[in-house]
């Protein structure tokens, strides 16, 4: 896709970095993703005691596929929000700048996330189902589907879908959020009807000059999952 429907169409497949983003790419799925997987199945029941019981029986006694829907749902509403804080709180935002400083975006620089950074993220995602009870078996389909997605909406290609990007969401809107402006919007994850709903929603006709951040980082990968946890004074003196 990226050949056929390029959105910038200069941009080659071994682009600057990309060794770094390859390195992510290969900790997530030999290392750091079972690690978060591990810890999420080990403490996911904690947040059982969340919500009252009369509310779990309840939920427990609709059908699946209403469970489903309620799970998706509430799943978005709080990625939504969660990624919100990302950006606006700064102890979040020490984690989260490292997915931004990709100065690139492709399939591959999907991957460039800090694992303290994906363990919020798949912590939120699966909060709903852990809190009602809901067997997380069931939603392995759309877990896995969000992967890829992930991986679709980083990518470097513009499809023509006209006003369909407004229900279910499309690359060049999570381009626009990888802006140089780190409060450029288009929070949602899958459909971006959250942004709608709360005045985030941003769709320029064409894609942004720079992509990345205005602070500077390490540019190894090694220096980029250490800088987060140093203290400021520290890490200021490495890498400024
Ligand atoms: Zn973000
Ligand atoms: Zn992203």
């Amino acid at each position: 896709m990226e050949k056929v429907f390029p959105a910038k169409p200069g941009q080659s497949i071994f682009r600057p970095r990309w060794i770094v983003d390859l390195c992510f790419f290969l900790g997530q799925y030999l290392f750091w993703g079972g690690l978060v997987l591990w810890l999420l199945s080990d403490f996911g029941h904690w947040f059982r005691g969340l919500v009252p019981e009369q509310v779990t029986s309840f939920f427990g006694n609709m059908p699946l596929w209403l469970q489903m829907i309620w799970v998706v749902v509430l799943s978005d509403f709080l990625i939504y929000w969660g990624h919100r804080l990302q950006h606006n709180v700064e102890f979040l935002w020490r984690f989260h700048k490292v997915h931004h400083s990709a100065e690139h975006l492709d399939w591959l620089a999907a991957h460039r996330e800090h694992p303290l950074d994906s363990l919020y993220t798949v912590g939120l995602i699966n909060i709903p189902a852990f809190a009602l009870g809901f067997p997380l078996e069931s939603l392995a389909g759309f877990i896995a589907f969000r992967g890829i997605w992930a991986i679709y909406i980083h990518s470097n290609v513009r499809l023509p879908l006209g006003p369909i990007r407004k229900i279910i969401g499309a690359p060049e809107l999570h381009h626009w959020h990888h802006d140089k402006d780190r409060r450029a919007g288009n929070y949602a994850n899958i459909s971006p009807l959250m942004d709608i709903l709360f005045g985030t929603y941003t769709c320029p006709d064409h894609e942004p000059e720079e992509f990345g951040i205005e602070e500077d980082t390490p540019k190894s990968y090694a220096g980029q999952l250490i800088e987060p946890i140093l203290p400021g004074f520290i890490s200021r003196r490495i890498w400024k």
